[in-house]
C-alpha cells in the first residue's frame, strides 16, 4: 500500500482569480476552437462542449439541436442500425461534423459500430466508451479501430491518469475521455472507493495530452455554468455534459407528471433503470453504479445552451481572453473554502 500526500482538486475547490483585461463586452469572445488531430487527417471547428453518449441525453433530436448552434453530440450506443440509417442519411454535411458514434468494446458492439459506419461514411467521430478505461483489452480494441478507420476521429475513455491517457493516444485515439466517478448520476465512488477529483484530473491528464498533441475531453461533473468554465481553464479542450442537459424535450426519458409539477427520468448508463432497458437486468456479477433521477423539465435545450455560453463568455471578460482558446493560459485557480451564497434559491 502507499499513499499519494499531494491534494487533489475538484471544481468545488478553487475559484477563478478575476484578471485586467482590455474587453469591452462579452459578445467581443469567441467560443470558437479549431482543432486538428493526432492521427486523424481531419480539422474540426466548433464549440467543444458536448452531449454525453447516455440514453437520456446523447439523443439524435439533441443533436439535431446542439449541432445548430455548433456544439457536439456522442450519440448514445442503443439506437439500432435502421435507426442510424435513417438518422445519418438525413444529416447534412454541416451536422454531421458535430456527430460521434457511440460503442462498447463487445463483439456485438463492434459489428454494429462497422455496420453503421459502412452504411453512413458522412459519420467522422467513433467513440469508444467504458466505465473503466485501465484494461488491457481496451486498449487492444482501439487499436484495432485505429487500423480499420485511419481517418475517422477516435475518442477512448474514461481514464483519469497522465500514463494511461499516453497510452491510449499512442494506441489510436485522438481524444481521451477524462472522468472517473464525477458524474451527477453515478455512484463508483461510493460503490468502489475509486476515482480521482475531476479538476486534477483535468489538468494532469491534459498536460499528458498536449505533449503528444493529443486532445481531452472532461467528462462528468460539471452541475453549473461556472464548472465548465473552470474545466476549459484546467486545460480540458472539450467538456462533456450529462445531468446539464437532461430534463429538456429533446433529451431521453420518460416524462413524469408529480404533484402539478413535471419531470423527466434521468439515470446513469450502469442504473438499473438502463440495465433492465438495455441488457434485461443487472448480471448478479454486479453492481449497480449509477443512480435513477427525476430532474425539472426544462422545455428546449436551446435556452440552456445560451446560459451555459453566456456564462462561459463571461468567464472569459473576467479574465481578458477573447477566445476560448486563451482561457487556460489566463487561468489562475484559487483554493477556496466557499462557492456561491445559497441564501436563496430562484
Ligand atoms: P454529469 O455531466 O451528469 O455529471 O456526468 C455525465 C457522465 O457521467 C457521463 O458522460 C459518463 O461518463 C458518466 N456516467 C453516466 N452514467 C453513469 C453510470 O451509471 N455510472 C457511472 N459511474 N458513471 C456514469
Amino acid at each position: 500500500m502507499r499513499i499519494e500526500y499531494d491534494i487533489k482538486l475538484g471544481f468545488k475547490d478553487v475559484m477563478i482569480r478575476p484578471k485586467r483585461s482590455t474587453l469591452k463586452s462579452r459578445s467581443e469572445v469567441t467560443l470558437d476552437r479549431e482543432f486538428k488531430f493526432l492521427h486523424s487527417p481531419i480539422t474540426w471547428s466548433g464549440i467543444p462542449i458536448m452531449a454525453a453518449n447516455m440514453d437520456t441525453v446523447g439523443t439524435f433530436d439533441m443533436a439535431k439541436a446542439l449541432s445548430s448552434k455548433k456544439l457536439f453530440t456522442a450519440i448514445h450506443k442503443h439506437y439500432s442500425l435502421a435507426d442510424w440509417n435513417v438518422f445519418a442519411s438525413n444529416l447534412s454535411e454541416d451536422e454531421s461534423k458535430y456527430i460521434a458514434v457511440s460503442t462498447g468494446i463487445s463483439k456485438q458492439d463492434f459489428e454494429k459500430l462497422n455496420d453503421i459506419l459502412k452504411f453512413n461514411t458522412n459519420l467522422k467521430f467513433i467513440c469508444i466508451d467504458v466505465a473503466n478505461g485501465y484494461s488491457e483489452h481496451f486498449t487492444d480494441f482501439v487499436r484495432q479501430t485505429r487500423k480499420l478507420y485511419p481517418s475517422k476521429v477516435i475518442i477512448a475513455g474514461n481514464v483519469v491518469t497522465g500514463e494511461m491517457v499516453e497510452e491510449l493516444l499512442l494506441s489510436g485515439a485522438d481524444i481521451v475521455k477524462v472522468g472517473i466517478g464525477p458524474g451527477s448520476v453515478c455512484t463508483t465512488r461510493i460503490k468502489t472507493g475509486v476515482g480521482y477529483p475531476q479538476l486534477s484530473a483535468i489538468i494532469e491528464c491534459a498536460d499528458a495530452a498536449h505533449g503528444l498533441g493529443g486532445q481531452i475531453i472532461s467528462d462528468g461533473g460539471c452541475s453549473i455554468p461556472g464548472d465548465i468554465a473552470k474545466a476549459f481553464g484546467a486545460g480540458a479542450d472539450f467538456v462533456m455534459l450529462g445531468g446539464m442537459l437532461a430534463g429538456h424535450d429533446e433529451s431521453g426519458g420518460k416524462k413524469i407528471e408529480k404533484n402539478g409539477k413535471t419531470y423527466k427520468q434521468f439515470y446513469g448508463m450502469s442504473s438499473s433503470t438502463a440495465m433492465e432497458k438495455h441488457i434485461g437486468g443487472v448480471a448478479d456479477y454486479r453492481a449497480s453504479e449509477g443512480k435513477t433521477v427525476e430532474v425539472p423539465y426544462r422545455g428546449e435545450v436551446e435556452s440552456t445552451v445560451q446560459d451555459i455560453l453566456g456564462g462561459l463568455r463571461s468567464t472569459c471578460t473576467y479574465v481578458g481572453a477573447k477566445r476560448l482558446k486563451e482561457l487556460t493560459k489566463r487561468t489562475t485557480f484559487i483554493r477556496v473554502a466557499e462557492q456561491e451564497n445559497q441564501t436563496y434559491s430562484e
